[in-house]
């Protein structure tokens, strides 16, 4: 990859080019049971109606309608019971005029009845405190009808859910808990998924600590670690979390050949891409492939470095933790959603600026709060904007976007926002 140094790029730009490098990962097979979150890697089309059979939506008495037009509850009409009808059981037995078999609620109905009367309607009706006695009871010969029926009444008609030659789920479907209902519905116990990417996350620095150490003079904790490994989860995406490498030569090397050895799908770093600071992830990466550094218009962000180490994509995310996130959410994420046979659809909100803003020209990502006012949606910044103030973001519900070449917006502009709560969270 030939890449000028320190080329300057629109985000738009950097992330064309970003996502010109991953494509689907492959498909594999897995149990249905294990589906939630997956990628359905193909199209789902029904091979049967669901349900399959026309039943009862009540417990009660399968009828023709015809019979039963007229019946009052001061003129009910008297049916001959020929049969009962649990559920699960498959009627042989057709319904004549004049006949009338009970019927349990998602049992089949008989040939020849056309609508249900709910038990309630009849004088089988439960009697409080006799549902003991009816339990395993016989149905009584003959059943009084109280109430008039049309056809269709309380029946439930085949393919009434789901038509065979339906598509019922279509490919790139992250899946949710009725999704693998209708699935299983459809007797499918294996689905064909999207691999989950693998992604590998390097925190580069000497000055970094792991949470469980003791603080020392000049040292801070490694956050992005952590908070690069969620945003990658949260994604539906596996992470491997390769810790700290100090900034040699050595260290950065050992910690990258993991994620090489593991098969990592993109390998992710924090820090070191910034002018003067990059030298030793630059040294590495390029020694095993290829490594551009770019300047993007964007704040915060800016540094950015994109290659790859042998044939797998490296990422060099900035590492202020603000920065850090912000570049994973526009840069990482979609690449990950592509290789994980995802949209890259970004939740966005339209917002009224509540205060007036100036920017520097980059496109910018404002950490706002959003609330709603008179019907309208009213942005609010979270105040402290620096690219190492985590807790701007803690406080967001979305990433206010001033677009490139803008520099002064005035309150109640309205502006998009990206809305975090659909990034951030699993
Ligand atoms: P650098 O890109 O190495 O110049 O780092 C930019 C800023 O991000 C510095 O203040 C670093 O201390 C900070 N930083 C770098 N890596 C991390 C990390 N993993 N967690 C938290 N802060 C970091
Ligand atoms: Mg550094």
């Amino acid at each position: 990859m030939a890449e000028n140094v320190q080329s300057m790029l629109a985000v738009d730009e950097a992330l064309e080019r970003i996502l010109a490098v991953f494509s689907r990962l492959p498909a594999e097979q897995i149990d249905v049971a294990d589906g939630l979150g997956r990628v359905l890697a193909e199209d789902v089309r029904a091979t049967l109606d669901l349900p399959p059979f026309a039943n009862s939506s009540m417990d009660g008495y399968a009828v023709r309608a015809a019979d039963v037009l007229n019946a009052r509850r001061d003129a009910p009409v008297t049916l001959t019971v020929v049969g009962d009808i649990p559920a699960g059981s498959a009627p042989q037995f057709t319904i004549s005029t004049g006949q009338a078999a009970r019927i349990m609620t998602g049992a089949p109905l008989p040939a020849g009845a056309d609508a249900v009367i709910p038990v309630e309607h009849t004088d089988d009706a439960p009697q409080s405190g006799k549902y003991t006695d009816r339990l395993a009871a016989p149905p009584p010969p003959r059943i009084a009808i109280f109430e008039p029926s049309q056809a269709g009444a309380y029946v439930r008609p085949v393919g009434e859910d789901v038509q065979a030659g339906q598509t019922v789920l279509r490919e790139g479907r992250v899946l949710r808990a009725a999704d693998l209902g209708v699935l299983v519905g459809l007797g499918l116990p294996r689905i064909r998924v999207v691999r989950r990417p693998l992604v590998a996350v390097l925190s580069t620095g000497d000055e970094l600590l792991d949470v469980h150490e003791p603080l020392a003079p000049g040292k801070i904790r490694d956050t992005n670690g952590y908070t690069i490994t969620a945003l990658v989860q949260g994604l539906g995406a596996q992470a491997i979390r390769l810790g700290i490498a100090r900034d040699t030569v050595e260290d950065v090397r050992a910690h990258l050949q993991r994620a090489l050895d593991a098969k990592a799908d993109l390998i992710l770093s924090t820090a070191g891409v910034s002018v003067g600071s990059y030298d030793v992830v630059k040294n590495v990466v390029e020694s095993l492939g290829a490594l551009g550094f770019w300047k993007v218009r964007m704040r915060p962000g800016k540094p950015l470095a994109f290659g790859h180490l042998q044939s797998t994509p490296f990422m060099g995310l900035p590492g202020n933790p603000v920065s850090a996130m912000v570049s994973f959410d526009v840069f990482a994420r979609p690449a990950i959603l592509k290789m994980a046979g995802r949209s890259l659809y970004t939740a966005t909100a339209e917002a009224e600026l509540a205060h007036p803003l100036q920017s520097d020209g980059r496109q910018s990502y404002i950490r706002v709060t959003l609330e709603q006012q008179n019907g309208k949606l009213v942005a609010r910044s979270t105040g402290n904007q620096s690219s190492g103030v985590l807790t701007s973001l803690v406080n967001a519900d979305g990433l206010l976007i001033v677009p490139e070449g803008v520099t002064e917006v005035q309150a109640g502009s309205r502006l998009a926002v990206r809305l975090l709560t659909e990034h951030f969270i699993p």
